[in-house]
């Protein structure tokens, strides 16, 4: 019967995923279930998703609530839950306005648009080029994947968006040395994602803020991933001392329902008026009290408190395993967003683990990445970190 869906899927959906053997059906906190019964630890989390578990009453009540009384209007009107959303976001970072649309790719499209526009009237044309990472990772959509400094991405999509130059991530001089009066952003993950859980070295990103305010340009950070409370602080940037220009936000925002939002200062957020830009489910009213009832849980500071305190355990865990296994080459993370470089393909890893009910992912082919609902337990990362070892010790014996 497992098989059944799977067979079913295959035959009429894309094949774009290449997903693992595993119909889920339900979801509790950090906990989901296949067809079959059996029991899984998720720390996955729908890739940095729902942040606060699965299924949180909280954002069942606030989203259920909103579907009986208001579902969707027009973004030509205003909606009281996208107001509160947007008032809370920008009470919570560096912001002065909100745009939202439903993914990280389309927020991070808005985001290129947004700096453009800004660029076009503040400098003129001919200005309008976005230093972008090598290894970086902003979405499948024709610019995010232009903006995205990983070419096996791009294959057989060509020709791309125009306008992006690649440097390699926490070189400072490299980005310094493509600065022209072509230019006018830099974009970047603070802590690259799917790039492979890659930390910025202590004051590049302190440096790289400097830099842009140098040279007059915007700094666009993409906390797609690392924002909404992944590592310890409700935004990666707080831990690295610094604020961009410009911010997207998507995946935990509604703690799995799909919402993105697109944040910047009053002056960049000036170059959008009406006509500009859109999106027609951008902020619709349920997705947004979702999101409201997420955010609350998400930016109060003894749930951030308990996230770096969680993410001590987690390293002291890692290391004393690394130390344990030569098949770990480094350990990588903050709060709760954790990478194992293997010396190996760590596909197989995923595989034992899965087994075991346990479900994590590899990226960059050998690093096994660890994303777990920050409402996980100590005790519950126990036995995850347990059981990556025995996987990783039947795996590589
Ligand atoms: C997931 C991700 C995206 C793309 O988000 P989608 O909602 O899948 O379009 C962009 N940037 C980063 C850093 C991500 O992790």
């Amino acid at each position: 019967m497992n098989n059944n869906w799977m067979k079913r899927a295959d035959k009429v959906v894309m094949n774009t995923y290449g997903r693992q053997p595993l119909v889920l059906v339900k979801g509790e906190g950090c906990r989901v279930w296949d067809d079959t019964g059996k029991e899984y630890l998720d720390c996955l989390a729908g890739l940095a998703v729902v942040n606060l578990g699965h299924a949180h009453p909280e954002i069942a009540r606030a989203a259920a609530a909103q579907l009986t009384q208001l579902v969707h209007v027009s973004n030509i009107y205003y909606t009281t839950p996208m107001v509160e959303l947007a008032e809370a976001l920008v009470r919570l970072s560096f912001a002065d306005r909100v745009f939202f649309a439903n993914s990280g790719a389309e927020v991070n499209e808005g985001a290129i648009k947004l700096v453009r526009r800004y660029s076009r009237e503040r400098f003129g044309a001919g200005r309008h080029r976005i230093i972008c990472m090598e290894n970086s990772f902003h979405g499948r959509t024709l610019g995010a994947l232009s903006a995205t400094g990983q070419s096996k991405f791009w294959q057989g999509f060509d020709p791309l968006l125009p306008g992006f130059v690649f440097v390699p991530f926490n070189d400072l001089d490299a980005v310094a040395k493509v600065v022209d009066d072509t230019v006018c952003a830099v974009m970047l993950e603070p802590i690259l994602g799917e790039g492979g859980v890659c930390l910025p070295s202590p004051d590049y990103l302190k440096g790289l803020r400097q830099l842009c305010n140098d040279k007059g340009l915007l700094l666009i950070l993409d906390e797609i991933q690392t924002g909404l409370g992944r590592t310890g602080k409700l935004f990666a940037q707080e831990n690295f001392g610094i604020t961009p220009d410009v911010m997207t936000l998507a995946k935990a925002l509604a703690n799995g329902l799909p919402m993105g939002a697109l944040l910047a200062t009053s002056e960049v957020a000036g170059a959008f008026v009406p006509g500009t830009h859109a999106s027609t489910f951008g902020a619709g009213p349920v997705v947004a009290a979702a999101a409201n009832a997420a955010l609350n849980l998400l930016s109060a500071p003894e749930f951030l408190a308990g996230v770096r305190e969680r993410g001590a355990f987690v390293s002291k865990r890692l290391a004393a395993m690394q130390a344990e296994l030569p098949v770990i080459k480094e350990v990588r993370g903050l709060g709760l967003m954790w990478g194992l470089e293997l010396t190996q393909e760590g596909t197989p890893v995923v595989a034992a683990c899965r087994e075991r009910g346990l479900l994590l992912n590899c990226t960059q082919g050998n690093v096994i990445r660890l994303l777990p609902p920050l409402v996980i337990t100590d005790q519950e990362l126990d036995g995850a970190i347990g059981t990556l070892r025995d996987a990783l010790k039947m795996v590589f014996p």
